[in-house]
């Protein structure tokens, strides 16, 4: 089944650049894509469409049965609780520690303390980060942060998790975990998980899904596929 499906997207921003242009494409339930481009390709458009940051000029978004183009501005909210999100710089709040973070995410959606509890602390367990529920973010290292931020995207459990040059801030190594944490999530609980990235190491050691957008367009789409620099 598909969780997404993009039927003649295109997104042209105010300035008049193309952003996006005749995007078809869907995505499996449980699938694992990386969006791969040089820079300026439209990969933080495409991202930003499908969590309805931004909106197409024309054509559908469907995200779990949801048009999210047609989305009113008001039911947003809606369609958010059911995504997460991943961002390069981690955004977490400086005055909360690990655990508050997570649990914040939860809070703002009333849920029960008890509840809050056990979700928080399975989704940090999930991370690897247990010994430092109490730390706050500025006694983490960037590669910790970034695992605080996939354990509070993931602790209401969404379908999908949108994952935007999640690695861009960290060296090689640091950014192998946290992709084994993406892997590991989108395995255990079969999260839909989209990545666009430009680390062409984690896309050849991966073997996932890799969707090629040049100038605006999907150019390739390989089901096991690897970093080709012909294709940027
Ligand atoms: P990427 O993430 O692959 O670098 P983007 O989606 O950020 O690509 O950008 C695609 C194109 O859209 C680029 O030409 C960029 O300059 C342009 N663009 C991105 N955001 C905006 C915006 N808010 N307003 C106008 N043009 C934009």
């Amino acid at each position: 089944m598909d969780l997404i499906r993009i039927k003649d997207v295109k997104k042209q921003y105010k300035n008049g650049v193309t952003a996006i242009c005749d995007l078809n494409l869907a995505i499996k339930k449980g699938d694992f894509a990386f969006i791969i481009g040089g820079s300026g390709s439209g990969k933080s458009t495409l991202i930003k469409m499908l969590y309805r940051e931004e909106k197409p000029t024309c054509g559908e978004i469907i995200v779990g049965g949801v048009n999210v183009a047609k989305l009113r501005n008001k039911k947003v909210y809606k369609i958010r609780r059911k995504l997460g999100i991943v961002f390069q710089d981690y955004r977490l709040l400086p005055k909360l520690n690990v655990y508050e973070n997570v649990a914040f995410a939860l809070e703002v959606l009333g849920a029960k303390k008890d509840e809050i509890r056990v979700k928080v602390l399975k989704a940090i367990e999930l991370v690897g980060l247990k010994a430092k529920v109490h730390n706050y973010p500025d006694q983490l290292s960037g590669g910790e942060q970034q695992r605080v931020a996939i354990a509070r995207a993931i602790v209401n459990e969404p379908k999908l998790l949108i994952c935007d040059e999640p690695t861009g801030n960290l060296d090689p190594e640091r950014s192998m975990e946290i992709v084994k944490i993406l892997d590991d999530i989108n395995q255990t609980c079969g999260t839909t998980i989209i990545m666009a990235t430009h680390d062409r190491d984690i896309v050849n050691k991966m073997k996932k899904r890799v969707l090629v957008l040049k100038d605006g367009r999907l150019v390739k789409d390989y089901e096991k596929g690897t970093y080709r620099n012909e294709d940027i």
